[in-house]
């Protein structure tokens, strides 16, 4: 476990599979320079509640998790550093700034409303303590999700990154298509099919349906930054956004966690442990976990001389293997 202010590490226990999970709403840990105007408790709405507990299944089955400690109300993790609202500052804010859709709707970098359409402050934010949040929190945090997503690519040819979220019972007054629309309990977001390969996305629904979930695909959430920023399906690079519905798992008035919890995490956990086998099946370096990265000592520009490689060994591998291993 590495422990940064801004967010956990956590590393597979034993064999690692080529995937990373990672929680940005779910941080619980409110500075002390927020000086919002709201209460606690409606702030804390914003909150992807326990989603970090929903994946802490996953370093079991080899995957890697990073997990916020800030809460997105403080400053979101899951958008663009240009997506500052200039109108939240008490000065001219010195860098440069693209406001995307979420800013008009209050919800860009720094939020300016709750989804009740609640102001969060009473005051002006000044520049340095914009700067201090996104230099404190939020680049530690994208920084820590692209090194693992570069490590897990590097060592394995190639990465499944599922992005984890939780969204509300049912649409809320700032939401795009209106308030009031029940959501599905998982919807799955790749940007149109530009964050990972087709195939991905449709495992994992193909999973989560298994199970008995009714899912949907990009709608109404298609992912934001953080599956766009790092992806590229074309090397490798596979991103997945995840929103499960807050009513399977708590009770979205009191915060607290409902008796569906329990089976939520075993089906989660089910699908984590699904998503690393179709991982390791399609990653080139399965090197089973007895040693690390550096004391693994492959050459992957050659990976004829690794033992591991290929599959010849892993009959399941099969006539597959052209597909997408070997490519570096
Ligand atoms: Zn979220």
């Amino acid at each position: 476990m590495t422990a940064h202010p801004a967010y956990l590490r956590t590393d597979p226990d034993g064999a690692r599979a080529p995937v990373v999970l990672d929680s940005p709403h779910s941080g619980t840990v409110y500075p002390e320079d927020f000086r919002h105007a709201v209460t606690m408790s409606a702030l804390r709405c914003a909150e992807d509640a326990f989603v970090d507990q929903l994946y802490a299944c996953g370093p079991r089955h080899g995957a890697t998790l990073i997990a916020a400690r800030f809460p997105r109300s403080y400053i979101d993790a899951n958008r663009s550093v240009l997506d500052v609202d200039t109108a939240l500052l008490d000065a001219p804010w010195p860098g440069p700034a693209a406001a995307s859709r979420k800013t008009q709707l209050g919800i860009g970098l720094i939020w300016r409303v709750l989804d009740t359409g609640e102001p969060i402050y009473a005051r002006k934010l000044s520049v340095d303590e914009v700067r201090r949040r996104i230099t404190g929190f939020h680049q530690p945090y994208q920084k820590a999700v692209k090194d693992a997503l570069d490590e897990t690519r590097a060592h394995f040819g190639a990465v499944w990154h599922l992005n984890c979220h939780s969204m509300p019972a049912v649409s809320s007054v700032i939401s795009e298509e209106g308030p009031g629309k029940p959501r599905a309990g998982f919807v799955l977001g790749d940007r149109d099919g530009t964050t990972c390969e087709p195939a991905f996305t449709a495992f994992v629904a193909g999973a989560l349906s298994d199970m008995g979930y009714d899912v949907k695909v990009n709608d109404p959430y298609k992912g934001v930054e953080l599956v766009r920023a790092f992806s590229d399906p074309a090397d490798g690079r596979h991103s997945l956004q995840v929103e499960v519905n807050r009513r399977l798992y708590m009770d979205e008035r009191t915060g607290e966690k409902s008796p569906g919890f329990a089976r939520l995490a075993r089906d989660i956990e089910r699908l984590v442990k699904a998503i690393c086998g179709y991982a390791a099946e399609r990653g080139s370096h399965p090197c089973e976990g007895h040693h690390d990265h550096a004391a693994c000592g492959h050459d992957h520009h050659h990976p004829h001389g690794h033992e591991h490689d290929h599959g010849h060994h892993h009959p399941h591998h099969g006539h597959d293997h052209g597909h997408s291993k070997d490519e570096h």
